[in-house]
């Protein structure tokens, strides 16, 4: 879609808005379906990259401690836990720039990866920058879809990331599309960024050919030592705007209310789920920032009469 639209989209009375977003929902997915999926840090901190939202960044002094990659009994156990607790998708991130075939990094990685596929969850990745080589080993190793999001508009991208650049996360994502797996691809809001920024930010989505299979959108969770550590909260009805201009912008992704959940009331995300998000982290942490707990989750979703997709369904709730 084209910014003029969205932005028009965007600007219309809210219940206006949403009851379109959700005639939109309904047209491709079940209403009262949600994803839940379990995210694990396979190797945290000591990142090379100074995107400065981030925690895991070298540059900032976050007081998260470098990490090495997790060992293969640890996270089949992380695994079997996330589904033993009801998520129908387990993603693992790693805080590196990227990786690149033939080191031992990617090998392990690709280990953990055979695994995991074997439990009967979708996999999903997000170890940053990878070429066609990388993309198809992960395929082949049993990834379903890989992470990478562009996190904001292309102008104010150089904004918040000096060490690689918007066109290296394009070309990245490029790759993952040419090896046929799934894209999950969104953003950040709440960074500084303006309006304008957010919709170019799904115009450049919306155009993704093929389009991407799920799309984040996170509220900025401010990291004590990260230069955005001072931003204030996303306003919630700026949140449901724009989730339901992703519902129209991309009617068939899952649209996953991603980090922030933790700031937003019971109301304020039934009213993004009416909107158009689909899917949700499920877990009491993310990578490395705190997630409502499972339990909460649970309850919240079962008092809005929502449950798990039924592709899901099989594993203990
Ligand atoms: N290093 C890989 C990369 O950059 O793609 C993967 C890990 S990175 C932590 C994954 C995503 O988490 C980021 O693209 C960003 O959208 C999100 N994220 C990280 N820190 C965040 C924060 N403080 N608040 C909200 N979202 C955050
Ligand atoms: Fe590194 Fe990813 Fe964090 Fe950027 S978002 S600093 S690439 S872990």
């Amino acid at each position: 879609m084209k910014f003029e639209e969205l932005s028009a989209l965007y600007r219309q009375p809210l219940f206006d808005l949403i009851s379109q977003s959700r005639a939109v929902h309904l047209q491709h997915w079940r209403g009262e379906e949600v994803q839940r999926c379990s995210l694990l840090s396979i190797k945290t901190g000591g990142c090379s990259e100074d995107c400065a939202y981030c925690a895991q960044s070298a540059h900032y002094s976050t007081g998260v401690e470098r990490e090495e990659l997790l060992s293969l009994e640890n996270v089949l156990a992380a695994a079997r836990r996330a589904r033993s607790q009801g998520a129908g998708r387990f993603c693992m991130g790693a805080a590196w720039r990227g990786v690149r075939d033939g080191s031992e990094k990617f090998e392990r990685v690709l280990e953990i990866v055979r695994e995991v596929s074997q439990l009967g969850m979708e996999v999903c990745v997000t170890l940053g920058e990878i070429g066609p080589v990388e993309a198809c080993k992960l395929k082949a190793a049993g990834v379903t879809a890989y992470n990478h999001n562009i996190d904001t508009s292309p102008e104010f991208y150089p904004e918040i990331v000096s060490t690689h650049t918007f066109q290296n996360r394009l070309d990245t994502i490029a790759a993952v599309q040419a090896s046929g797996m799934s894209v999950c691809c969104g953003g950040i809001i709440g960074m500084g960024e303006s309006e304008a920024d957010r919709l170019r930010m799904l115009e450049v989505l919306s155009n993704f050919d093929p389009p991407p299979e799920s799309v984040p959108i996170n509220c900025l969770m401010p990291m004590p030592g990260t230069p955005l550590a001072n931003q204030t909260p996303v306003d919630i009805f700026e949140l449901v705007r724009l989730i339901a201009v992703t519902r129209f912008a991309l009617p068939k992704a899952r649209v996953r209310l991603a980090a922030g959940r933790t700031k937003l009331s019971r109301e304020g995300q039934a009213l993004c789920f009416f909107a158009g998000a689909n899917s949700i982290f499920y877990g009491n942490k993310l990578l490395t920032a705190k997630n409502p707990a499972a339990d909460v989750d649970v309850a919240l979703l079962r008092e809005l009469g929502l449950h798990v997709e039924a592709n899901q369904r099989g594993t203990a709730c």
